[in-house]
């Protein structure tokens, strides 16, 4: 069995953002030498998590209402009373800091309106990390 680990470092630009890794995770893909397995996309933080649907502005916009309607900023969290942060503590444990795709044929298998998107939700950040991990053979 392969085991192909890259480390993606970016950064973000809003409190709540969206970036887009689609490309950078089918190229770890391609280069992984893997042709049938799967493929881990994590991101190692508390206060962020992985999301995949379509890159269309306005439905990025719409995603980042819901999830700043669903966990709103300074709403009486305890933790805030530390860190000022909780909104997106409880954003990243609901929504889940990782995915896992199929890989069939050297490919990352994804619906056409299914981009892969780091979720921000206390940015903006100089440098957040995604790590991507392939296995299979
Ligand atoms: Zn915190």
């Amino acid at each position: 069995m392969k085991v192909f680990f890259r480390e993606l470092t970016l950064s973000t630009k809003e409190l709540f953002d969206l970036v887009d890794i689609t490309r950078e995770v089918e190229e770890a893909v391609s280069e992984s030498g893997v042709s049938n397995g799967m493929c881990l996309v994590y991101a190692p933080h508390a206060t962020a998590a992985i999301v995949v649907n379509e890159h269309e502005s306005g439905l990025m916009k719409d995603i980042l209402r819901k999830v700043q309607d669903l966990f709103p900023r300074g709403a009486g969290w305890l933790h805030d009373r530390i860190d000022d942060n909780a909104h997106a503590h409880l954003g990243s444990a609901l929504i889940s800091s990782s995915r896992i795709f199929p890989v069939r044929g050297r490919r990352l298998v994804r619906g056409t309106w299914q981009n892969i998107f780091l979720l921000e939700m206390d940015g903006p950040r100089a440098s957040r990390r995604v790590v991507i991990e392939v296995l299979g053979e």
